[in-house]
């Protein structure tokens, strides 16, 4: 039997969240269900539910930093039971067959079937997915998250994005001791960043728009801290970085930030503005630097990361709200406003 749960839906670009239901669908054998407590807001929901990466498949429940408490198992499950701490991050399925899949890496799963969001997506039979901002979810227990006893469930949510998006690319540059690290923007994205690369003992620098959030960024972990509305940073840092994590929701200015790397560095965009960059190649071909992206992180990986902040004690910065406060808080998101992470607390939905 399906249950019908609350919910804060977008129902077109313009309009603002909105109370609503959406049904989930009834435990499959295969299946976890869990309880919502608490779901992170991502620039990308924001993105999405302003149709600035297409139209999306409206009404749209946002929601991929989920995190909870698990209340029934289907008859299969032999991963989690009644009572366990859990989460969800930005997909619920994917082929399981491919390359990728079969490797862990089922953010790139090429399979026909590909990779299904928690939210704008579908479920095996179609019907469509619906996101964290809701108080109860069904999801396979291949695509679940075991969240660590000593992360609190609220500061736990944040990780299963902008946690994982950030550890995967420091972990595959090999950030760590004898390397130069940058940040750019110090937001959800950015702040665990700087904490994550701090904790596998690189040298971080941000690269914030102002020096506003500088006491922050030092105390989270950086090194150092700088101005890019201040045209000195780019002379002073050019050349330093062997990695540089962009995180930035718009459009920047790539060539300055190329100059920032050594040779052989790499800058890899995380943010996913709305528009295309534009890359001057005297600044990618002096240097032989290159430039990467990366997408979220797969299963094993994020579970490899959870377990890494439980060790090392990092956790994100939050501001919990309650649900009626989301346009709000979007609206902070979207003037750089937010100290570090808003989490809607989904006891209040
Ligand atoms: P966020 O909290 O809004 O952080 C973005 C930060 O970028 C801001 O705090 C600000 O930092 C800086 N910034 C914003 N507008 C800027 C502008 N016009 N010029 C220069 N800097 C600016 O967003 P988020 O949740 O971290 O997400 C960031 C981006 O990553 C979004 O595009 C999102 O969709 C994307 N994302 C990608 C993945 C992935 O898998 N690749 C996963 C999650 C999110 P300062 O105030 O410090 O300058
Ligand atoms: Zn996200
Ligand atoms: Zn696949």
């Amino acid at each position: 039997m399906t249950t019908t749960v609350s919910a804060y839906a977008a129902t077109s670009a313009t309009s603002p969240l909105t109370k609503t239901t959406v049904e989930r669908r009834a435990v499959g054998p295969h299946d976890v269900a869990f309880d919502i407590k608490f779901a992170g807001i991502c620039h990308s929901d924001i993105h999405t539910v302003k149709a600035e990466w297409g139209t999306p498949n409206y009404p749209v429940v946002p929601g991929h930093e989920i995190a909870g408490v698990v209340t029934e198992v289907g008859s299969e499950v032999t991963k989690y039971k009644v009572g366990d701490h859990v989460g969800v991050g930005c997909f619920i399925d994917s082929c399981r067959e491919c390359d990728n899949c079969k490797a862990g890496q089922e953010q790139y799963c090429t399979g026909e079937y590909g990779m299904h969001g928690t939210y704008n997506s579908t479920e095996r039979d179609g019907s469509p997915t619906y996101g964290g901002y809701s108080t109860a979810i069904v999801v396979d227990e291949n695509y679940v998250l075991r969240i660590p006893d000593s992360i609190p469930l609220d500061k736990a949510a944040p990780l299963l994005c902008a946690g994982i998006t950030l550890f995967s690319p420091l972990k595959h540059w090999n950030a760590g001791p004898g390397k130069q690290v940058a940040v750019i923007g110090l937001g959800g994205l950015g702040h665990m960043g700087v904490k994550l690369a701090h904790a596998l003992g690189a040298h971080v620098t941000v690269l914030s728009q102002s020096l506003k959030k500088m006491e922050d960024g030092l105390r989270l972990g950086a090194d150092e801290y700088y101005a890019t509305s201040d045209p000195d940073t780019f002379t002073k840092l050019a050349g330093k970085f062997d990695l540089i994590l962009n995180t930035v929701s718009a459009n920047l200015s790539m060539g300055a930030y190329l100059g920032l790397l050594k040779t052989d560095g790499t800058l890899v965009e995380l943010g996913i503005p709305e528009h295309p960059l534009e890359v001057p190649t005297f600044a990618l071909a002096g240097g032989r630097r290159s430039i990467s992206g990366s997408m979220i992180g797969g299963i094993p990986e994020t579970q490899e990361m959870l377990d890494f902040c439980a060790e090392h004690d990092v956790t994100p910065e939050i501001e919990v709200i309650e649900a009626s406060y989301v346009n709000e808080a979007y609206d902070r998101v979207l003037s750089s406003d937010v100290r570090y992470r808003f989490v809607i607390d989904a006891s209040t939905i």
